[in-house]
């Protein structure tokens, strides 16, 4: 049996609603035993996490990864599959939704599988791709809502722009209800917005 113990850290757990300095001893890189200091027991292993946060993996509903299939070099410079779920591991994010407004966009069944593919291959933190609602998301016409979410979608959005056609977006909710999947929203009118700025005032 291998044992790891971690001491003085920050131990934040929901399902017990602790949250409190302690250690905890994992054995067999599973969860044996959580309590304050000295309490777990010992192991061949100690870690000091004096300082550091011991929790769940966390989850980020909206990241952008700006790698997306058939993208030529320039796209990339910003963020990659392999970067953005690096760094989510790193900052103790086990699981990351990607939007799609990546260049093209994440509309396709064939897309989503692209990306679903390139994020295992990586095997970081998990990378759940959001698929478009819209094709091209141009908010036009809903993409395929129940093959994109066969081929591994987690969610649909046309972040960075609203569906402003309430029709059009109507169905988008429709298809989504039917086959069970949240629609995640970019709340902008763009008509309104145009040209507008937020001044600097206690209503800003
Ligand atoms: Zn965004």
């Amino acid at each position: 049996m291998t044992r790891l113990l971690l001491t003085g850290g920050r131990i934040i757990d929901p399902a017990s609603g602790r949250d409190a300095p302690g250690d905890l001893l994992i054995e067999n890189g599973r969860i044996a035993a959580i309590g304050d200091a000295g309490e777990v027991g010992q192991a061949e292993t100690a870690l000091d996490c004096t300082g550091l946060l011991l929790a769940p993996g966390l989850i980020d509903l909206h990241v952008h990864l700006r790698e997306a299939p058939f993208s030529g070099p320039g796209d990339d410079f910003a963020e990659t599959i392999a970067s953005g779920a690096a760094a989510a591991a790193a900052g103790g994010f086990t699981t990351v939704c990607a939007m799609p407004n990546t260049t093209p966009p994440l509309d396709s069944a064939e897309a989503v599988a692209w990306y679903v593919e390139q994020a295992r291959q990586v095997n970081l933190a998990r990378v759940l791709p959001v698929g478009c609602m819209t094709r091209g998301r141009e908010g036009r016409v809903p993409a395929n809502l129940a093959a994109m979410r066969d081929a591994g979608a987690c969610a649909f959005s046309d972040d960075g722009a609203d569906v402003a056609d309430d029709a059009v977006f109507e169905q988008v909710l429709r298809e989504a209800a039917r086959i069970g999947m949240p629609v995640l929203c970019h709340c902008e009118n763009a008509a309104l917005a145009e040209g507008g700025v937020i001044h600097d005032s206690p209503l800003a």
